[in-house]
């Protein structure tokens, strides 16, 4: 069957500012992998466009778009945008990421549910920003991605959909954009926000409001998540979402930061544990279109998400990583958070030793009170 990657080199030039964590080369280096390892062809590649101004309206208020065009002109703060729009601080600066970065991941994620309506599955690895509000900046995230591209999909006439984030991070961004929604059900597992980004949101009693009651579900799970206790999480939160939800169409955020090299994220998922969600998920509800995420560590993410386009575009995963390849993962600019570890096995092999182990009880009652309330509702 035919794929498409949504993807551009053009994000090359497209940065975050220096020592920010997503200052990162991310697409372009994914690209750069597929390639030295023949993964990909040319044509498979669907290049990346900008989003319109109308689509960035589907979602965000108009002020804030124009201050983020402005910014982009100046690429300096204009007057007050810090303390009413949150950028040109630490967590979301002013780069040529902030805008045109975003905007592009935007245009491309409209592409991949494009693509996936006229027949074609894609895969849009820039996309995922699911922390911006509709006026505010927020982890690292201007535009919401997710937020126009269900809107995108609302428009086309589907009137149940389902989102599933399989980030390390709560969605914040898209679990307020469809809070009081029955149209669109959040489903997202992630590091509990006791511990973890972003803290006050995406605890398990967050199960939407009004006409939205019920359709909103929350897995905040313990730190060092394996592949078994993730699987647990997703299998029975995602019986849960479909004992009382019928999607017709499904955006998923792929995340690679539950990944176990991630620096940002607790949890401890091998690659092939993130591949194995991703294939309950599709094995399950079939089809959908597939966005990316968070991702912190350059190798880790553009291993994890060169398994999910092979699984996409119905390719046997290599077990080895030939020595193209491993050049380019080398060639990587990229410190090691932690450099006692040996990380040696990521530039050998395309695949992790999977790490399953025991589902904890801590994870299971997760699970058991999340069942409880929302049978409960
Ligand atoms: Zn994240």
């Amino acid at each position: 069957m035919k794929a498409k990657l949504v993807g551009s080199f053009k994000y090359k030039n497209l940065r975050y500012t220096k020592n920010h964590p997503l200052r990162i080369p991310r697409v372009s280096l994914l690209l750069d992998f597929l390639f030295a390892m023949e993964l990909i062809s040319e044509e498979e590649v669907l290049e990346s466009r900008e989003a319109t101004l109308e689509e960035l309206l589907l979602f965000h208020e108009r002020e804030y778009i124009e201050t983020l065009i402005e910014a982009d002109r100046c690429q300096c703060v204009p007057d007050g945008a810090r303390e009413r729009f949150n950028i040109g601080n630490y967590e979301n600066p002013v780069s040529p990421a902030m805008y045109r970065g975003s905007s592009l991941a935007t245009g491309s994620s409209i592409q991949a549910a494009e693509s996936f309506l006229s027949g074609v599955p894609a895969f849009n690895p820039a996309g995922g920003m699911h922390h911006a509000f509709k006026n505010k900046a927020n982890g690292f995230c201007f535009i919401n991605d997710p937020v126009i591209t269900l809107e995108y999909l609302r428009k086309k006439g589907f009137e149940r959909i389902l989102y599933i984030d399989l980030d390390a991070h709560h969605c914040d961004g898209v679990q307020e954009a469809y809070y009081t929604s029955p149209q669109v059900f959040v489903l997202s597992i992630h590091q509990s926000p006791e511990y973890a980004f972003p803290f006050k949101r995406g605890f398990i009693e967050e199960m939407g409001e009004e006409e939205g009651t019920g359709y909103n579900l929350n897995v905040p799970l313990p730190k060092g998540i394996n592949d078994s206790e993730f699987l647990y999480a997703l299998q029975s939160s995602l019986e849960l979402t479909l004992s009382h939800f019928s999607p017709q169409v499904y955006l998923l955020q792929l995340g690679t930061d539950p990944l176990t090299e991630d620096p940002l994220s607790k949890f401890n998922l091998s690659n092939v544990g993130f591949l194995e969600a991703f294939r309950y998920v599709r094995n399950t509800l079939g089809e959908g279109v597939y966005i990316g995420g968070g991702g912190y560590h350059p190798v880790a993410l553009a291993r994890g998400w060169s398994l999910i386009w092979c699984e996409i575009s119905g390719r046997e995963i290599p077990k080895l990583i030939n020595g193209k390849a491993r050049k380019v993962l080398e060639s990587v600019d990229y410190e090691e958070f932690d450099d006692e570890v040996d990380r040696s096995y990521m530039y050998n092999f395309l695949t992790d030793e999977p790490n399953k182990g025991e589902v904890r009880s801590e994870v299971r009652e997760v699970l058991s009170r999340v069942k409880g309330l929302f049978n409960a509702l």
